[in-house]
């Protein structure tokens, strides 16, 4: 399996649009890896998770075809994660597309509602799809098998987030969410999977805690802990934080590596790829 991450940061980028913060204009200086897009990722260039407004940039920089595309799993309805009027790009006269080219979208209801006034128009349906993903339901995508979670986040954007296994081996992408759910926890125990590779919700860097529903280093040190001292993840799997806001404390790329290492956490930048 080959996990590659495309956009890696929250809702305003990295620098941010407008800001003269200091980590933004440091970023700015460095560029390369300290300049973050939103967030999406794919898994062996067929599988695509969240579809942002820096779709199109992700596409031209890493030569992906969507066309190769059959499904897309959405996260929430956040705009860092879904911009629903390049999904309707889609549509005849705009796109260009083989009669038997078909892609699925998947999420909460609330994704469904997002995505309904793009998707449901005729002379899109036959390429379009959407079909809704219910926590702790194993669900066939594609090759892959998905296990959809509850997550700690606006519960108005219909958050999920998502367990993909191959079969042999198996990604945790865990975003947006807070420290997981008791009951994401108690179905572990019962299920025990376990994970070659987990990405966190690094919003906050090493900023304190201040907003339920991301998480920082800190907290992503204690989901590492408690994954593998009960077994869902041992020292092999490896562990990365990712979505960043510019309000994040050392957030910069350069400044935030040896900081995660300790944590035993690798830090994401966009285009980074893992193999599985
Ligand atoms: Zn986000
Ligand atoms: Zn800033
Ligand atoms: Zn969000």
């Amino acid at each position: 399996m080959l996990f590659q991450f495309l956009g890696t940061a929250a809702a305003e980028g990295v620098p941010a649009l407008w800001c003269c913060c200091e980590r933004c204009v440091r970023s700015r200086q460095i560029g390369g890896r300290a300049l973050r897009t939103r967030s999406q990722a794919i898994v062996d260039g067929a599988l695509l998770i969240d579809f942002p407004s820096d779709t199109l940039d992700h596409l031209y920089r890493n030569g992906l075809d969507l066309l190769n595309v059959r499904d897309c799993l959405v996260t929430h309805t956040h705009g860092d994660h879904l911009y629903p009027t390049d999904v309707s790009m889609l549509r005849a006269g705009f796109s260009h597309v083989p009669p038997d080219y078909r892609i699925t979208f998947r999420g909460s209801e609330a994704v469904r509602d997002a995505l309904s006034g793009v998707l449901l128009q005729p002379e899109r349906e036959g390429s379009a799809a959407f079909e809704v993903i219910r926590p702790f339901e194993p669900t066939a995508v594609g090759r892959y098998t998905v296990t959809a979670y509850p997550s700690i986040h606006d519960p108005a954007a219909g958050p999920l987030f998502y367990g993909i296994s191959d079969g042999e081996r198996a990604v945790l992408y865990a975003h947006d969410t807070g420290y997981f759910r008791d009951d994401v926890w108690a179905y572990w125990k019962e299920t025990r999977p376990r994970f070659d590779l987990v990405s966190l919700d690094c919003t906050n860097a090493c900023l304190p805690l201040t907003y339920i529903g991301h998480m920082g280093l800190t907290e992503n040190a204690e989901v590492r802990r408690r994954m593998i001292d009960e077994g869902y993840a041992d020292e092999t799997t490896v562990f990365v934080s990712n979505h960043f806001s510019h309000n994040g404390i050392h957030v910069v790329y350069d400044d935030f590596v040896p900081i995660a290492a300790r944590e035993g956490f690798l830090v994401s930048y966009d285009g980074m790829k893992i193999q599985l």
